[in-house]
């Protein structure tokens, strides 16, 4: 019987394991399918407080889990497949293997999403990607487009102008969800293209099985042509990874966890933490502060429950 389990092993995940260790709780922190979430995707992260020169996404969320096992913390691969939240002690399938835990901290984070076409899909991997840290090294001297019109998509373009010959940026409509600096990083950066408002239709060649080009449409005046491009980026946003928690925990129509008040879900006993709940935000910093919430939660919840 475990007093916290840890859904997740991001900035969220990996602060709550911290608090709840240190409070004696020996949280069982389970990785996921992104062991350190979406920092162990990223490079420079200049925003966390406390690295005035930066410090690497990778490092920190590495740095955090080192810190939560020294105090006890301990980490299982895999993810939890099935739950069951109806009755305490609250039971959870990772990957097959059950446990029972008197309390549980959602902070599974939030995974890239995709535009969804059939072309797009088979060729993921094979030219297509959602990760440009992950990938870009591939793409040296070559062509490659970024969709989409967030911070992301303009950190995307920035970062793939290492590698890529050029960089074309298609976003669907003329205005930016970047922000403004971001943006204009971007706009400032002579190997980037922008072309808007556009939406790419089908992605090529699935014939040969890798990423020959796209077609593309303008939605202001309907015209479709091909573009040649070996590397596609999709960087339009993530989507909650709360889908095994269904039906269990209160959830909004895109997936995300209703927050109760402070940490607190619908079941009393799980609490939220970081990316899952968070649409708003999604920060490194503010996920940990959630994750430091969440653990305090637990905490009282199982004081006053004489644990
Ligand atoms: P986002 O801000 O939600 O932006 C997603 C973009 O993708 C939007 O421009 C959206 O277009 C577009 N989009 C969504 N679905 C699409 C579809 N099906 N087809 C075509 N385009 C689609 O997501 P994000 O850029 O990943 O950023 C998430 C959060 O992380 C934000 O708070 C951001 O500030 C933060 N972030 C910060 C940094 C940084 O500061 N270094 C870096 C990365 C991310 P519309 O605008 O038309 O909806």
């Amino acid at each position: 019987m475990r007093n916290v389990v840890i859904a997740g092993s991001g900035c969220a995940g990996n602060t709550a394991a911290i608090y709840a260790a240190r409070a004696s709780l020996a949280p069982l922190v389970v990785a996921g399918h992104e062991p350190g979430g979406q920092l162990s995707l990223t490079t420079l992260v200049e925003n966390f407080p406390g690295f005035p020169e930066g410090i690497q996404g990778p490092e920190l969320v590495e740095n955090m889990k080192r810190q939560a096992q020294n105090f006890g913390a301990e980490y299982v691969h895999g993810s939890i497949v099935e739950a069951d939240l109806s009755k305490r002690p609250f039971r959870l399938s990772i990957d097959g293997e059950w446990v029972e835990t008197r309390t549980l901290i959602v902070a599974s984070g939030a995974s890239a999403r995709w535009l969804g076409l059939p072309s797009e899909q088979k060729l993921i991997g094979r030219g297509v990607s959602s990760c440009a840290t992950c990938d870009g090294f591939f793409y040296r001297d070559k062509e490659i487009m970024v969709v989409g019109g967030g911070d992301s998509a303009m950190e995307e373009a920035n970062f793939l102008t290492r590698f890529g010959r050029r960089v074309t940026l298609v976003h669907r409509r003329e205005e930016f969800r970047a922000s403004r600096i971001m943006l204009d990083r971007a706009r400032a950066n002579a190997k980037i293209e922008f072309i808007t408002p556009a939406v790419i239709e089908q992605v090529h060649d699935l014939e040969q099985g890798i990423v020959t080009g796209v077609t593309l449409r303008n939605l202001k005046t309907g015209e479709t042509w091909r573009r040649d491009v070996d590397g596609l980026f999709i960087a339009i946003g993530h989507i909650p990874n709360s889908a095994v928690f269904k039906g269990q925990l209160e959830l909004d129509a895109e997936g995300f966890i209703v927050s109760h008040g402070g940490a607190r879900t619908s079941v009393p006993g799980v609490f939220h933490a970081g990316d899952v709940q968070d649409r708003l935000y999604r920060q490194a910093i503010t996920a940990s502060g959630a994750g430091c919430m969440a653990a305090i939660e637990a905490e009282r919840f199982l004081e006053a429950e004489g644990h």
